[in-house]
């Protein structure tokens, strides 16, 4: 609490009255937390790959080189660990940019059921690829929304990536979009191995992963869900999740129409 005496600027002996200003710290202080906490988790998940980078080059230069499958071997690694760090540089671009910029394009026209259509394209080939049966329903006539049109694509990229990525090969992953009341309901549900419920409350928080070593098997940054959060809440929306371990998972995302 600061105070501060006001004093007639003619008789400095003469109080006129009292300012008092009061802050709450509190809050302040939970987000300069939250900010410290990320800058050291970012450090060490962009230290991980480069240590294990630099290991490999090591090894290589003292001698492995020779040898050509342990080459070969070596390079797939450096590869793997170079794509993850381009992708972990990504999505904390990615998260700055949603989190920092309030009003970057977040007026333009989304034809959702178009926007889906291209996730729709271009996650084909990765379901396939692992045996996955992707399907997208939409309705024919959703309303317009307005938003950023690039994030809102990101978010079912995200969604279905990790729908994707958490099902076993033969499994199923479903899109299903319509309108109900003022608002538009997306669900991206699969057959996959399912979440833990404890789990729940902590899954959209930065680096949050259920299970770190299946996240990394799969390619995962742990910043997929995060950065979903906050495309939903710059689209004034709300993310629901349901889930049952060895059974599935249903993430629903409802977006209102504005005016
Ligand atoms: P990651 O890059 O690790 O996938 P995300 O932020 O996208 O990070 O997701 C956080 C965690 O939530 C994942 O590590 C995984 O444990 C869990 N998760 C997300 N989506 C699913 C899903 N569809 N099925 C099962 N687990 C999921």
């Amino acid at each position: 609490v600061y105070t501060n005496l006001i004093k007639l600027e003619n008789d400095p002996t003469k109080m006129i009255g009292l300012v008092a200003l009061m802050e709450d710290v509190t809050e302040i202080r939970k987000l300069e937390k939250i900010r410290s906490d990320f800058v050291a988790n970012v450090s060490h998940e962009l230290k991980t790959p480069l240590t294990s980078i630099s290991g490999f080059v090591e090894t290589l230069k003292s001698g492995a080189i020779e040898d050509e499958d342990t080459k070969n071997r070596f390079l797939d690694i450096i590869d793997i660990e170079t794509q993850r760090l381009a992708r972990l540089i990504d999505d904390i671009l990615t998260l700055s940019e949603i989190e920092s910029s309030q009003h970057k394009m977040l007026n333009q026209q989304i034809l959702s059921s178009e926007v889906l259509k291209e996730v729709e394209e271009m996650m084909e080939p990765i379901a396939s690829n692992k045996e996955i049966q992707l399907t997208f329903t939409i309705d024919t006539n959703l309303p317009m929304i307005y938003g950023n049109r690039d994030w809102f694509k990101q978010m079912f990229i995200n969604l279905i990536d990790n729908a994707i990525k958490y099902t076993l090969s033969g499994g199923k992953v479903q899109l299903t979009a319509y309108k109900k009341y003022n608002n538009i309901i997306i669900s991206v549900k699969d057959t996959g191995i399912g979440i833990p419920k404890k789990d729940i409350p902590r899954l959209f928080e930065r680096f949050y992963r259920v299970d770190k070593a299946r996240s990394r098997k799969v390619g995962g940054t742990g910043l997929g869900l995060a950065i979903v959060k906050h495309i939903v809440l710059s689209l004034k929306g709300k993310i629901r999740v349901n889930s049952e371990q060895g059974k599935g998972t249903e993430f629903t995302v409802i977006i209102p129409i504005e005016g």
